[in-house]
């Protein structure tokens, strides 16, 4: 989709509103995130305007991986505090997406960072083997729709 009026990660792309870029190629843009949860915390973003996962291509999607992988490595080798990465992608508001321009999170991590992720209080309760059973052959069923394979 062309570029929103209403959308701040639009905005940025189109130079309306400020941001501190690092990399931007045919297919992504990333730059810092405004409210970083660690120092160093940067986002990337398709260069057209996809609301969701859903609408990013295969390609897209393969591509926001690799520069995230790429970014991950830079923050390793850069003076930045860090022993680890977090990759973050929030898809819907239920999973916490608040910017509707989808876009992954590249998130230095180092012991004592205070950045935490809450687990509900089910966490810990393993389920039984058929119920993992269960769950894996009704996604790989949702996977090959139409006899399709997914995409
Ligand atoms: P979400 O919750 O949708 O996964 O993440 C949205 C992210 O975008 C948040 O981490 C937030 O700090 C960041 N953000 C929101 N508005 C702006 C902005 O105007 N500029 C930049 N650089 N980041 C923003
Ligand atoms: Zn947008």
């Amino acid at each position: 989709m062309p570029l929103q009026p209403s959308c701040i990660f639009c905005q940025i792309l189109s130079g309306e509103v400020e941001a501190s870029f690092i990399y931007r190629d045919e297919l992504v843009t990333s730059f810092m995130d405004i409210r970083p949860l660690v120092r160093g915390h940067l986002l990337i973003i398709p260069n057209d305007h996809c609301s969701s996962l859903a609408d990013l291509n295969d390609a897209l999607g393969g591509h926001m991986f690799i520069i995230a992988r790429r970014l991950a490595q830079a923050i390793r080798q850069s003076k930045l505090r860090s022993e680890g990465v977090n990759l973050f992608l929030a898809d819907g508001p239920a999973a916490g997406q608040t910017v509707f321009h989808s876009h992954l999170h590249v998130i230095p991590r180092f012991a004592g960072d205070g950045f935490k992720i809450h687990f509900p209080a089910s966490y810990g309760t393993r389920p039984s083997r058929n119920e993992l059973n269960e769950i894996a052959e009704l996604l790989q069923k949702a996977m090959h729709l139409n006899g399709k394979f997914y995409r």
